[in-house]
């Protein structure tokens, strides 16, 4: 099978020494390929890169048109586009739909800052301003639960901040951000936005490559660890967005039935592969029956299948290594005499589709309750006091975000304030949006995207401070 995407190095189109297969999810089978990135290619990538930052870093009003037009260009995308990425990630059509309407959305939003300096002192004696300067070529990798949206996450504010970028996305999912190069290649300058494709090792290279001066990643925790080691030696700036173990605490006050349907979509949404889903919920002893059997009718009702068939709300996991992770992790809960009040096995032959999974009976010292399981199963775990609850959802190396859900919600502000992560929510859980910033505390991740906050992350301080000579 031949590369029918291309890269795009210095505004043109590269097909690659080398190409490597893409799996369709709901297959398990490889349905196209792309070009595998050699270390000579992205030497051009991060080249054209360089040269196209000292032109593209003058005019801020010149980038935020190239940007409006990017996130026009995106509200008519290609026909196929959405399909694509359903076949490369597995989530249902409409939600490939929307995941591409979000990230003209979010170009369009983050066309619209600004990053005026900051005038600190202006007499006839002499003037101090703080200004913010790009930092240069970034390197962008991204994973592929949201290959799209995450991926404009890094480039409109890189580029409206000034710098040049090269950009990465998962070996499971990049034909779709291939595809984002194609549609921009002739809005955007020449090595302004340069997008290639391959595995791990290419990450790797970019993050040891000479040329990049910053590092923006989002992935696991494990490989932000060795992208942060590996921008060490040279000092590049590094934003990494990485896993979380989100809790969900329900108050005594709230009716479980009242809340079921938003805790369970909070869970799994995009097949519980969202970095900031919930990923276990504390529930008080006296209310624990009644949301487990919520819970468990909400799971049983949820159609599981291939995205691209109409009414599916449920597409299969991404990838093998997720598929086997999953089932590991669940097949461990019972061991532990979990209860599975729904799911608990995979859905069909061919594939990877997990039924959508509530776990009863279980607690923190199990890998569900501990680990980040990034799937469609969901512990939910008796509490007996608050205190307790908060206690143990703080009891982890994660801290991206977590919810309180509470009829009170001064009350359950002030639980939310005590939890350790870079969003708290009340009554509700995924409240991501493009002026917020969002972001890990602990493990879960270093540096904000998003908002004014996001787009400084790719800027760096300098003060112009000037006094009369005499
Ligand atoms: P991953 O860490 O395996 O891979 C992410 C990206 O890093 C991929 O493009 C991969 O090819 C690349 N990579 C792998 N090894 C590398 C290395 N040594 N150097 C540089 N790059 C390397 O993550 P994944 O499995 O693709 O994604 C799932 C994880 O991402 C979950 O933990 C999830 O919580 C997290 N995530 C976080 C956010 C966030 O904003 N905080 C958003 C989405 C996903």
């Amino acid at each position: 099978m031949a590369a029918g995407y291309t890269m795009t190095i210095d505004g043109k189109s590269v097909k690659g020494s080398k190409s490597t297969g893409v799996i369709n999810p709901a297959t398990g089978k490889i349905f196209a390929e792309v070009p595998d990135c050699s270390k000579a290619e992205l030497d051009q990538a991060m080249n054209a890169a360089q040269k196209a930052f000292p032109s593209w870093s003058k005019d801020i009003n010149a980038r935020r048109k190239v940007l409006q037009d990017c996130a026009a260009a995106l509200q008519q995308p290609p026909e196929g586009l959405a399909r694509t990425l359903t076949l490369e990630q597995g989530k249902p059509l409409d939600k490939a739909g929307q995941e591409i309407m979000g990230t003209s959305m979010w170009c369009a939003y983050t066309a619209m800052l600004d990053l005026p300096a900051e005038v600190l002192q202006d007499t006839p004696q002499g003037k101090i301003e703080i200004k913010r300067k790009p930092l240069g070529v970034v390197a962008a990798i991204t994973p592929w639960n949201y290959p799209l949206m995450l991926g404009m996450w890094k480039i409109a504010p890189a580029l409206l901040a000034g710098n040049t970028i090269v950009l990465k996305p998962s070996p499971y999912t990049p034909i779709t951000t291939l595809m984002l190069g194609e549609i921009l290649r002739d809005i955007v300058p020449p090595g302004v936005l340069n997008v290639i494709s391959g595995g791990d090792e290419l990450g790797a290279w970019m993050t040891t490559h000479p040329v990049p001066r910053k590092i923006s990643f989002t992935g696991s925790v494990e490989t932000g660890k060795r992208v942060a080691a590996a921008a060490a030696p040279d000092l590049k700036r590094v934003t990494l967005e990485l896993g979380g173990n989100d809790a969900a605490i329900i108050l005594a006050d709230v009716d479980p039935a009242a809340v079921a349907q938003k805790i369970f979509w909070g869970a799994f949404e995009n097949s519980g592969q969202i970095c900031s889903a919930i990923k276990r919920v504390y529930v008080p002893e006296q209310m624990y029956n009644a949301l487990l059997d919520n819970l468990g009718e909400i799971a049983k009702g949820v159609k599981v299948g291939d995205g691209l068939e109409a009414g599916t709300q449920l597409g299969p996991i991404n990838n093998k290594m997720q598929f086997e992770r999953v089932t590991e992790l669940v097949e461990d809960a019972k061991k532990h005499g979990a209860k599975i009040v729904s799911g608990g096995s995979r859905v069909g032959k061919e594939g990877y589709f997990f039924a959508p999974t509530i776990v009863g009976n279980i607690s923190d010292g199990v890998r569900l309750v501990d680990e980040e399981q990034f799937g469609p199963a969901l512990p939910i775990i008796p509490y007996k006091d608050v205190d307790d609850a908060v206690r143990r959802a703080n009891a982890t190396h994660f801290g991206l975000s977590g919810s309180v859900w509470s009829n009170d919600s001064a009350r359950g502000t002030e639980v939310a304030s005590q939890l350790e992560c870079g969003s708290a929510w009340v009554n509700q859980h995924l409240a991501i949006a493009p002026n917020l910033p969002f972001g890990g505390a602990k493990w879960s991740g270093i540096g904000v995207e998003n908002g004014p906050w996001g787009l400084m992350g790719f800027t760096e301080i300098q003060v112009v401070n000037s006094v009369k000579l005499s």
